[in-house]
């Protein structure tokens, strides 16, 4: 039994949909600067994803008051939206909604009842470097003098249906230029601001799929897997390890170069700045928008599966709160850490009575990383763990993102 479901959790969520045809990609996909991927593909050229840069909002002062500042990326959705909401509720934070689309920020942001006092929406489109640095300098006109206390980066695509890949402004393949460089280019900005603040944390959402020690990340393929970073050379090339576009592959290796970021600022600038670094998994929230690419009866199937069968599902909300608490919870002070709750995903979810808060007992699934359960210190991949790989990884995107 136990072998029928693993094997079914490996197969389900690798059966992508039929890949699209370019024709019907979006008009800001396919770009590129390269000659590299010029020759792999033949793209029509469109124009930038990042047309202008936001007139900077000011006297941020005033609204922010005593809160902590916190910058969530990828906020006006799923679990950068949960978790914005969550932060915002304790009264204690101020959060900058960091997204590429502002109106849909204050739009969703209604809907779940987070207060306009609460937040401001600053555009960042992770698809563009200059969008990146544009986002640096008006965060820093906003809040003037005061540190920035945290940043959450949240956002990211991932596109296993597209048959080609898509470009950055810049030239790189659409899940590492936004998941992995533009977050780079972000953190490495801000951590002389951010020394300045007490207690200071930075969280980089990372996934079980790109750790390969885990069912999602190990058992159902494409698994990650980096290669010699021939990728991060230069701009155009179409996957990081160097080889032939996959989509699903190039959103795991893009998690496993967020996870590999965290170690590396840990190590780099924990210890002269203060700052707190670490990565973590929220569970797998079956219904967000990440799973926008998939056809109609996957994301109707998806969530139940999860739930019913691996036992890793976890609502939104729950995620949101998850992502809070390493901002938040003072046990998540270490720095260099990943952090998880109810299980490390290495096996799917078994059935187990557990005392709840109110002294009761009920029923909990517990091991699969899903609903429930508590916060732990999970163990980093041996893909994230690789030092000299690290090293290699943070030069080339030192070097690609102009830092
Ligand atoms: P969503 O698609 O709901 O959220 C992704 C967010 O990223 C959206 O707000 C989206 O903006 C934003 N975004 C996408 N592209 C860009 C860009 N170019 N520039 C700026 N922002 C951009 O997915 P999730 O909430 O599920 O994912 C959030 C994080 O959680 C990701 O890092 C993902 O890897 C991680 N994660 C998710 C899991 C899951 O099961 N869902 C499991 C493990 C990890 P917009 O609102 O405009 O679309």
């Amino acid at each position: 039994m136990l072998l029928t479901v693993i094997a079914l959790s490996a197969l389900l969520p690798s059966l992508h949909p039929a890949p699209r045809t370019s024709a019907l990609l979006p008009a800001s996909a396919a770009r590129t600067h390269s000659p590299l991927a010029v020759a792999a593909v033949t793209r029509p050229s469109t124009a930038p994803i990042y047309q202008s840069s936001e007139t900077p909002k000011v006297l941020g002062g005033l609204v922010i008051g005593t809160r902590q500042l916190v910058v969530v990326t990828g906020a006006s959705s799923g679990l950068g939206l949960a978790a914005a909401k969550a932060l915002a509720k304790t009264g204690k934070y101020y959060v900058i909604c960091a997204v590429r689309d502002t109106k849909k920020m204050d739009q969703v942001a209604k809907e779940v009842g987070m207060k306009s006092s609460d937040y401001t929406a600053m555009k960042l489109e992770l698809a563009s470097l200059k969008s990146v640095r544009d986002f640096v300098v008006n965060l820093k006109a906003f809040k003037a003098i005061r540190p920035l206390n945290h940043l959450i980066c949240n956002a990211a695509v991932y596109l296993p249906a597209d048959p080609i890949p898509r470009f950055t402004d810049d030239g790189f393949e659409m899940s590492v230029g936004v998941n992995h460089l533009g977050h780079f280019l972000l953190a490495n900005l801000l951590v002389d601001d951010m020394k300045k603040a007490k207690n200071a944390r930075v969280c980089i959402v990372g996934s079980i799929t790109g750790n390969t020690n885990t069912i999602g990340g190990g058992l159902v393929y494409p698994r990650a897997n980096l290669g010699d970073l021939a990728g991060l050379e230069a701009p155009g090339a179409e996957m990081v390890d160097g080889g032939k576009f996959d989509g699903a592959k190039a959103y795991k290796d893009s998690k496993v170069l967020n996870m590999m970021t965290v170690r590396e600022l840990h190590r780099r600038y924990h210890e002269s700045t203060g700052i707190t670094f670490a990565s973590m998994y929220p569970g797998c929230i079956a219904e967000t928008n990440l799973f926008r690419e998939k056809r109609q009866w996957f994301r109707q199937l998806f969530p139940l599966f999860m739930k019913y069968v691996t036992g890793g599902y976890v609502s939104e909300d729950e995620a949101g709160e998850r992502l809070a608490q390493v901002i938040d919870d003072s046990r998540c002070a270490k720095s260099g850490v990943y952090w998880s709750w109810n299980g490390n995903a290495q096996q799917v979810g078994a059935l187990k009575m557990k005392k709840g808060e109110t002294g009761k007992y009920g029923w909990e699934v517990q091991g699969a990383g899903g609903a429930g359960g508590d916060l732990f210190e999970n163990a980093f991949s041996n893909d994230v763990l690789d030092d000299q790989k690290a090293r290699i990884m943070w030069d080339r995107s030192v070097e690609l993102t102009g830092l």
